[in-house]
């Protein structure tokens, strides 16, 4: 899977790749990450990519032409490429997103704003989907693409070591993991559960089971309240 980022602030992101788990995908040939950077895409001698609010207001917009001339580069050299703005007026970006989009898709650009955000024009031309990860704002689109690259890249077949342990993870049903632990059994006077040392697998999971309800109901109640009105074979589990 390849994913490319639009980007002014390439050096912000590399290194996010160069370690760990998508380090080795990368290796494997599972996935390819790729930049492109608007500002290669002007045409004034000044390279210029923002410039005033039209209407007036605080802070500059970036402009359309150099996006606009990135995003018609990168369509022409790959057609199936499926554009993703980051924007805090997106909808949600959710884990059945990622999901999605690994399945589906075989190329997704990310575009990340900066300043007061994007010429909405090019939103309007070029987005496939727009996402927000979240009700704040941040500086830039960057980190939102590498959370969105991240959550997506996970989902694609033989990037994780253990296929397993996407299956127990929370958002995969309506409630959130049980808690973990590794050595020691003892931590400042904390201990592991007890049932989880015994060995007993079906009694191990009916617990972890328990803990994920009161889990769920302590930092989610809106997912406990909607798990709670389910009449889904997922309750029957629990
Ligand atoms: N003026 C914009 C507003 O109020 O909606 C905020 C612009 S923000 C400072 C600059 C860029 O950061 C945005 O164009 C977007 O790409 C990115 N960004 C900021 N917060 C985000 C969020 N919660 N989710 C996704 N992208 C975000």
């Amino acid at each position: 899977m390849r994913f490319t980022f639009v980007t002014l602030f390439r050096p912000l992101m590399e290194g996010y790749f160069e370690e760990s788990i998508l380090k080795r995908a990368v290796a494997k040939g599972l996935l390819r990450f790729d930049f492109l950077n608007p500002r290669d895409f002007t045409t004034d001698k000044h390279r210029k990519v923002d410039d005033t609010a039209a209407g007036g207001g605080a802070g500059m917009v970036m402009m359309a032409q150099p996006l606009d001339s990135a995003l018609r580069h990168l369509k022409a050299e790959s057609p199936g490429v499926h554009i993703v703005f980051a924007s805090p007026v997106g909808k949600p970006f959710r884990q059945s997103d990622a999901k999605r989009l690994a399945a589906q898709k075989r190329h997704i650009a990310f575009v990340s704003g900066r300043y007061e955000g994007i010429d909405e024009r090019v939103v309007e031309l070029w987005a496939d989907e727009v996402f927000s990860i979240g009700d704040y704002i941040l500086t830039g689109g960057e980190l939102p693409s590498l959370v969105m690259c991240d959550a997506i890249s996970r989902m694609v077949p033989g990037v994780l070591g253990n296929a397993e342990s996407l299956a127990a993870e929370s958002f995969e049903t309506a409630l959130l993991e049980a808690p973990s632990f590794t050595r020691p059994k003892s931590f400042h006077k904390l201990s592991i559960p007890s049932e989880y040392l015994k060995g007993n697998h079906s009694k191990i999971n009916a617990l972890k089971k328990r803990l994920a309800l009161a889990k769920t109901k302590y930092f989610r109640p809106d997912r406990y309240l909607k798990f709670t009105q389910r009449d889904s074979d997922e309750k029957s589990l629990y």
